[in-house]
């Protein structure tokens, strides 16, 4: 049996009551919606970023693709010219010769037209790249604010909450000081079995830890005990007190 005067239960009781309060503190700062968003946030601008870099690198190819054809273009342009510059020249004397070179340039026009036609399917290509990058760009310019913005919102939420423990905490000692030293450390362990509640009031004949009323016997036993002792719920062996 522990000893404990009315006053004494009473202070448990309050003790009780900041460790609750303490623990619903940490449990908000913990679990801060504003932290859960920039947690979103912080996400989506990660895979932003990396879509971005995908868009241009696949931007940097295409603009190669496209400069490599257009040099190939110039250079099937400037073959035919030469070989139309041949067939005028007057210089081609056999039939043999001639159907040769006609057979060369047309090879070299549609050799021509084939590359322009992959050529438009680059520059498209390269055009829907160009924009997908500016949607993206943009998209983490917004992003980048909402972070900041939201960093903001959860450094101000997290502050008040901490003005709020450290209130909670002092609060804390000055109702401990007024316990006596076995009734708080057989406070202490039975809070850490109890899921944080070591003290239950008793309301009626109802014991408000584990709700199960006290039989008639019971009920006697914790009246005698109010002034002298801690007195137990049978049923989930939490301190009870009357208040
Ligand atoms: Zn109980």
């Amino acid at each position: 049996m522990i000893p404990a005067t009315a006053a004494e239960q009473r202070r448990l009781f309050d003790l009780q009551q900041v460790d609750t309060a303490i623990r619903q503190l940490q449990h908000r700062r913990a679990n801060l919606p504003e932290q859960r968003a920039l947690d979103e946030h912080v996400d989506t601008l990660t895979r932003i970023g990396a879509e971005l870099i995908a868009a241009r690198d696949q931007l940097e190819r295409l603009t190669a693709q496209q400069r490599r054809h257009e040099n190939e273009v110039a250079t099937v342009d400037a073959r035919r010219k030469s070989e139309e510059g041949r067939m005028f020249s007057g210089l081609i004397r056999s039939e043999r010769e001639l159907d040769a070179l006609k057979g060369e340039l047309s090879s070299l026009r549609s050799r021509k037209n084939d590359l322009e036609d992959t050529l438009l399917e680059i520059m498209e290509q390269r055009e829907d790249t160009e924009s997908l990058v500016a949607t993206l760009t943009a998209r983490q310019h917004e992003l980048t604010g909402q972070v900041t913005e939201l960093t903001g919102a959860r450094d101000e939420a997290a502050t008040d909450i901490d003005a709020a423990l450290q209130d909670r905490r002092k609060e804390r000692e000055d109702v401990a000081a007024g316990v006596h030293e076995e009734a708080l450390s057989y406070y202490t362990d039975l809070r850490a079995r109890k899921d944080g509640v070591a003290v239950a009031q008793l309301q009626g004949r109802t014991c408000q830890g584990c709700r199960l009323e006290l039989t008639a016997i019971e009920l006697e036993d914790v009246r005698a005990a109010a002034d002298k002792a801690l007195a137990r719920c049978e049923q989930c062996g939490r301190i009870l007190v009357i208040v």
